[in-house]
């Protein structure tokens, strides 16, 4: 268990510092930013030592592993972390997600948007959400609201009682430069923001494209491998 500790303490440490030198080069300020890390198919015992090492926001993508994950954290450890929601959701599991995540990423459609406000009824407080946008371009399914749709999903989730628009949230399209689709997200939150003032978070930046992501203004960083180590294939 210390080796691993050892492990993540080190990949996290390289992170910052690929944080820090991205935020001197756009000239922002490391504060501006929230580490989100993405900890899909790696054990609670990982999500454990990350909040020991300081990180308070962790991410899951698959609702199974997810909810019985957050479940077998010990509350002590549960307390000090916010739980985002990532992966693609169905109307039919909303209701499970609000019981283990403070926020929901990937809000794509406004059939998800009002199962998760029926469900966050249930809650002391509003769920964080911010709405997925597909920056593909074509139909390749990662998820997402096309950009010529984005204003009336917007609309739809800001007008729910349970659910807090916080901004938007993109994937950059595989194998593609991923800077003019991040600029096309900024843009995105540029325009959200000014019906929304709410909504200020541009979640965007993965291990692999972090530092083009802070260069577009991204405020939400989202980094599993470069942290735990790769990942068994998916699918
Ligand atoms: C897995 C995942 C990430 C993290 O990807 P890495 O390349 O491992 O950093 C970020 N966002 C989403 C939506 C994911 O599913």
């Amino acid at each position: 268990m210390t080796e691993r500790r050892d492990e993540l303490a080190a990949n996290l440490q390289r992170v910052r510092e690929r944080i820090g030198a991205a935020c001197a080069d756009a000239g922002r300020s490391p504060e501006e930013l929230t580490l989100v890390v993405v900890t899909k198919f790696f054990p609670a015992s990982d999500v454990a030592l990350l909040a020991d090492l300081g990180v308070t926001d962790v991410a899951e993508n698959r609702h199974q592993e997810a909810g019985e994950k957050v479940a077998s954290l010990d509350p002590d450890v549960r307390r000090r972390l916010a739980v985002h929601f990532v992966g693609q959701l169905q109307s039919n599991k909303a209701a499970a997600v609000t019981r283990y995540a403070d926020v929901v990423q990937s809000v794509d459609r406004a059939k998800i948007a009002r199962a998760l406000d029926r469900a966050a009824d249930e809650r002391d407080h509003p769920l964080e959400v911010t709405v997925q946008v597909d920056l593909s371009g074509d139909d390749a399914g990662r998820g997402g609201v096309r950009p010529a749709d984005l204003p009336a999903l917007v609309e739809e989730v800001a007008g729910l009682e349970h659910l807090r628009l916080r901004g938007l949230m993109a994937v950059a399209p595989l194998g593609a430069d991923p800077a003019p689709a991040f600029a096309t997200l900024a843009e995105l939150v540029e325009s959200t923001r000014r019906d929304h003032p709410d909504a200020t978070w541009m979640s965007a930046g993965m291990s692999g494209d972090l530092e083009q992501a802070i260069a577009a203004g991204a405020t939400h960083l989202r980094v599993g491998s470069a942290i735990l180590g790769s990942r068994p294939a998916q699918r």
